[in-house]
């Protein structure tokens, strides 16, 4: 691994778009100050100061709910073909202004700047797709069985939702659940992670540029995320609460919006096993690897997080794979000769180095890595460990960093039986060129989604979602909107 040191340095370029990024809470339409103390957001990289922004106390919520409800019933009744064409209108402008977001989201998050076009791309057409859903909300009319009756289904927008969005993808977790409850002619109030609040606020003024009107999208940044949200889930006029962040956080809020009854989505974290088989194509699993766990430094929830490799391949798998890590160029993202960024916080780092040392005492052998850059910047050296225990912290827990566990197996049971043997069930990942095995992966691995023979499933138009502690509901394809329609049943009697 080769490291830039230098390319820290802001340019006037950067220092302009920092200036034009809003720093007010956004409610009613209006641009307004907080009544916290103020929210300082860094640059990962350098640790230096972007910009310091407004802080929502509980009352400042209150307030985004109050607009949210108000502005409900006026968004509901507006044309869907309107609401398609905001969102269409905001997707032009995001294409328009990709540079900006793709800068900002490197600045306050660390993902090369590469990363951040590819996820201003990724974000962008959750605008697009959803634009083209908002028209196609159908509903169903037939005749009752007994012969009695017209039974009429239609959907309606389930009205005001919660958002709130984790610091990983600044950009795409916002319009993955915005542009289907917007599409949907919901409301809503949306909590962007306070490490990187930002991308957010440059967002909704973009929404703001597209005609989305006032009320209709509401941002609070806060430090009390707890305080501030939980009055808003007990809030009987909040009908539906999204949230993408860890499963700890997920659990505590179902059971929040439990005592509201409020319809729930929960992208939650996980624990993603990528299996390779012998007779895989060893460079597209190496390919398929680096993309699984080194994109956003390891910081994903869909990153392979269990590399479960045949025993008779696993000595050159943990070979050509290393050669590729020790390629990787390490630095302030903004540099566009990096490929691989820091980590968000320094807690980040401590954590990742805690379960690499729980590793190496278990017994693991490391080829390449596990040690931490000299600042500034929260950097942790890319990471490959053979020979990991299954007791390891780095098998049982979501690492969310760049660290690479090879375990091995024998038979296809023993590879089904590792790789179902969490409590998450997000993604997993199969590299094999048997047809017959790979059906029978697809069938026996208990996750919401697969990549086969690749390290990247998300697409706007693909239901992303898990099952088992990975979360409820799926965002992005054809049921994303359903996650904020109702349906509704009417019975029409023949006579
Ligand atoms: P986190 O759970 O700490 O925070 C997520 C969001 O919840 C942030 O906005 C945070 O401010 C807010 N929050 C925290 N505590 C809260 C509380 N008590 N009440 C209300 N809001 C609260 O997660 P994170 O560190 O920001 O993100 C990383 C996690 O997110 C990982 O576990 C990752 O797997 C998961 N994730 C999942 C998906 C998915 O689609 N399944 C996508 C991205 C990230």
């Amino acid at each position: 691994m080769s490291a830039v040191i230098e390319g820290a340095v802001r340019s006037s370029g950067q220092v302009a778009l920092l200036a034009r990024v809003p720093d007010q809470l956004y409610i009613n339409g209006q641009w307004v100050n907080g009544t916290g103390e103020p929210i300082v957001v860094t640059d990962p990289a350098t640790g230096r100061v972007l910009k310091t922004i407004q802080n929502a106390s509980v009352a400042d919520g209150a307030r985004a709910l109050d607009a949210a409800v108000e502005a409900a019933d006026s968004w509901a009744v507006t044309p869907a073909r309107i609401r398609a064409e905001i969102l269409r209108r905001a997707f032009d402008l995001l294409q328009e202004r990709r540079d900006d977001f793709a800068t900002l989201m490197t600045l306050e998050m660390g993902k090369p700047i590469a990363e951040a076009n590819g996820e201003v791309t990724y974000g962008g057409e959750f605008l697009r797709w959803f634009s083209e859903e908002a028209v196609r909300i159908n509903g169903r009319y037939g005749a009752n069985p007994e012969g009695t009756g017209t039974m009429v289904v239609n959907h309606r927008p389930v009205g005001p939702c919660y958002l709130i969005t984790p610091w990983n993808f600044p950009l795409a977790m916002a319009t993955r659940k915005i542009a289907p409850a917007l599409a949907a002619g919901c409301t809503v109030v949306v909590k962007p992670a306070e490490l990187t609040p930002l991308t957010t606020l440059l967002f909704v003024q973009l929404l703001t540029d597209a005609g989305v009107p006032a009320g209709v999208v509401n941002v609070i940044t806060t430090t009390e995320s707890q305080a501030v949200s939980a009055p808003i889930i007990a809030d009987p006029r909040l009908r539906k609460l999204s949230f993408t962040g860890s499963t700890a956080v997920g659990r505590a809020l179902i059971a929040q919006a439990a005592q509201n009854v409020l319809r729930t989505s929960m992208e939650l974290g996980g624990n993603a096993p990528f299996v390779v088989f012998a007779d895989a194509d060893l460079g597209k699993a190496v390919n398929g690897a680096m993309l699984a766990k080194f994109r956003n430094t390891g910081q994903a929830c869909t990153a392979a997080n269990r590399f479960i490799v045949q025993a008779s391949i696993a000595e050159e798998f943990g070979r050509r794979l290393t050669e590729r890590v020790n390629a990787l160029v390490q630095g302030p993202g903004i540099d566009p000769a990096v490929n691989f960024g820091p980590l968000v916080t320094e807690t980040a780092v401590d954590n990742v180095d805690a379960l690499v040392q729980d590793a190496l005492t278990r017994g693991a052998t490391l080829l390449t890595g596990g040690t931490r850059p000299d600042g500034p910047g929260s950097f942790y050296a890319p990471t490959v460990l053979t020979g990991v225990s299954s007791d390891s912290r780095l098998v049982r827990e979501e690492i969310f960093g760049p660290v690479v566990a090879i375990t091995t197996f024998e038979t296809d049971e023993e590879a089904i039986q590792m790789a179902n043997d969490t409590e998450y069930g997000l993604i997993g990942y199969v590299f094999t060129t048997d047809i017959a095995r790979s059906h029978r992966m697809i069938d026996s691995i208990d996750t919401g989604m697969m990549g086969l023979n690749t390290g990247l499933v998300s697409n706007a138009a693909a239901p992303f979602g898990g099952v088992k502690q990975s979360g409820l509901g799926r965002e992005g394809g054809l049921e994303g909107i359903n996650e904020y329609l109702s349906t509704k049943y009417t019975l029409i009697p023949a006579s």
